[in-house]
């Protein structure tokens, strides 16, 4: 038993220090990534239930690492975020997406918008709303094409500070979402104070329906509630029939979600929706 035992921890051991020397590798690649064009975007469709016409792109961004291969968001933002990269990658995937409407315009004469998820770092840390309005202002596109997508706790954070520089942004013309909705602290008085467009109801809801009466009470609640405040609302992660026969029951207006499609190509979009 002992040998196992010890066998088990030469066997954790080994693990834990691949993933901090992993994670040190990564955390040192990230300041040559941009440089080196590692980072690409794919998009996800955000569908219209009534029209099943595609109204908003969601960016999600991959790294192509030259050794580990294709990196998750979920891996490398976390680390950007810790050693302060991401206010360069976030500016990144503000161009890159800027350029995308701009290009489809140029070739389509129609963009869909594409809406870009923020860093806390990014409100705290960088100067958005100059980053923002040259960017629009670079590229000559309408700031409505933009959405911004926010998540509650980002946004509690830094309270007022959060307010008023949501509403400079807003004052672009540019579209605000609150992502993951449903997961954070946020109370109708506060939602009340903020410039918002949408809600993104979160997809941990989303799985569980049908048949998780609390998810599916949270669900009916945010529908219900965004509707009275005037806002647009999305189910994200909508993946099965019956959790689209559901939300379509109670009238969500929009879907986004492996059902309907992964992230994409833009090339994938425009041969999907564009023709
Ligand atoms: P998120 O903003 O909540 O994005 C939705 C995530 O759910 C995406 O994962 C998407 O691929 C995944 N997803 C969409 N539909 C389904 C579905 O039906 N089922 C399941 N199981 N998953 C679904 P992804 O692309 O791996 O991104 C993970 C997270 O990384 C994002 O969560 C977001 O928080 C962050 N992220 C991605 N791109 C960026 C970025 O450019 N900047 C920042 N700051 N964060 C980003
Ligand atoms: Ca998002
Ligand atoms: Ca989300
Ligand atoms: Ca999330």
């Amino acid at each position: 038993a002992k040998a196992k035992g010890r066998n088990g921890y030469a066997v954790f051991k080994s693990d834990m220090e691949a993933v901090i020397m992993r994670r040190q590798t990564l955390e040192s690649d990230l300041h040559r990534a941009i440089y080196n064009h590692e980072f690409f975007l794919l998009y996800q469709p955000q569908i219209d239930a009534n029209t099943g016409k595609l109204l908003c792109v969601e960016a999600l961004i991959r790294w192509n690492h030259p050794v580990e291969g294709i990196i998750s968001p979920l891996e490398f933002i976390p680390i950007a975020e810790d050693n302060g990269t991401i206010v360069q990658i976030g500016n990144w995937v503000l161009e890159k997406a800027c350029q995308q409407i701009k290009l489809w315009i140029k070739e389509y004469g129609y963009s869909p918008a594409v809406s870009v998820n923020l860093s806390a770092i990014q409100l705290s840390q960088g100067d958005l709303v100059s980053t923002i309005s040259s960017l629009l202002e670079q590229e000559k596109i309408p700031a409505e094409l933009l959405e911004l997508e926010v998540t509650e706790t980002l946004i509690l954070h830094e309270e007022k500070r959060s307010i008023d520089l949501l509403k400079s942004l807003k004052k672009l013309g540019i579209r605000i979402s609150i992502d993951d909705f449903g997961t954070g602290y946020s109370s109708l008085n506060h939602l009340k104070k903020l410039p918002l467009d949408k809600l993104k109801i979160d997809r941990t809801f989303v799985s569980d329906i049908p048949g998780d009466p609390d998810s599916e009470t949270i669900i009916k609640t945010i529908i219900k509630m965004s509707k009275e405040l005037g806002l647009e609302v999305t189910a994200e992660g909508v993946e099965t029939q019956e959790q689209l026969e559901f939300l379509k029951g109670e009238r969500c207006p929009q879907f986004q979600g492996y059902y309907f499609d992964r992230p994409i190509s833009p090339m994938v979009i425009q041969d999907k929706y564009f023709k």
